[in-house]
């Protein structure tokens, strides 16, 4: 039994440095500043998956090493780590809990998803690579307290089966199958607010036709039905 914690421990270790490393990302991509903005990775502990880990509380993910990424389950409880987790702890459990197909969660406070977020109004499927990397719109969900539960499901009601939200007032939410993943969709997330800012800017938002909305959602679906299946 304590072999097998053992082992846990040393699996878990390369796991929170996978942490540490996409949280630099996330800063060197200036989707961050100051302290805000959080990561996380769901561990699947022997067939279990009802731990993560996170970035820690008040800490900039700027120079984070795996040391300083705690480990706790969905109740809270820490599992490993000495560091407290970050404050929006909820968000990340309640979004692992609806979405089986998602392995990894980032929060930032990037400009342009704040900009948006501002009205409450979702962005329309101006782009074609927009539905087939995001699965349609994105939603902004309605605001919540920062932490709280209330932000928690608000942000599971906007995501749906998508892969990214925005968070009124707040910033943005980018999920994905791995860290790899999600870091590319907070990445083009935020490159997709700057147009839409800019777009509206100009006037006139022009969206896609609506039989190509369905077609890319139609291949977004197939895409992720295949990545669920070979999870398992
Ligand atoms: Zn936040």
């Amino acid at each position: 039994m304590g072999e097998d914690n053992n082992k846990s421990k040393v699996n878990w270790i390369k796991e929170r440095e996978s942490v540490a490393n996409t949280a630099r990302s996330v800063h060197h991509s200036g989707l961050v500043s100051g302290k805000s903005g959080n990561v996380s990775l769901r561990i699947n502990d022997n067939g279990k998956t009802n731990l993560m880990a996170i970035t820690p509380s008040r800490q900039s993910l700027s120079c984070l090493t795996a040391e300083q990424i705690p480990v706790v389950d969905f109740d809270m409880n820490p599992v490993e780590g000495q560091c407290i987790p970050s404050s929006e702890s909820l968000m990340h459990v309640a979004i692992y809990k609806s979405r089986i197909d998602v392995g990894a969660v980032i929060h930032t406070h990037s400009l342009f998803s704040t900009v948006a977020s501002i009205t409450g109004d979702k962005i329309p499927a101006i782009v074609d690579e927009m539905v087939v990397t995001i699965g349609g719109p994105i939603y902004v969900a309605d605001y919540g307290f920062p932490g709280s539960q209330d932000l928690a499901d608000n942000i599971c009601t906007s995501l749906g089966n998508r892969n990214a939200a925005l968070l009124r007032n707040h910033g943005a939410v980018g999920v994905g199958t791995d860290l790899e993943q999600a870091l590319e969709i907070s990445v083009f997330t935020e490159r997709l607010t700057k147009i839409f800012v800019y777009s509206k800017m100009l006037g006139k938002i022009n969206g896609i036709p609506k039989e190509s909305v369905a077609a890319e959602e139609a291949i977004f679906e197939m895409m992720n039905q295949r990545e669920i299946y070979s999870e398992g």
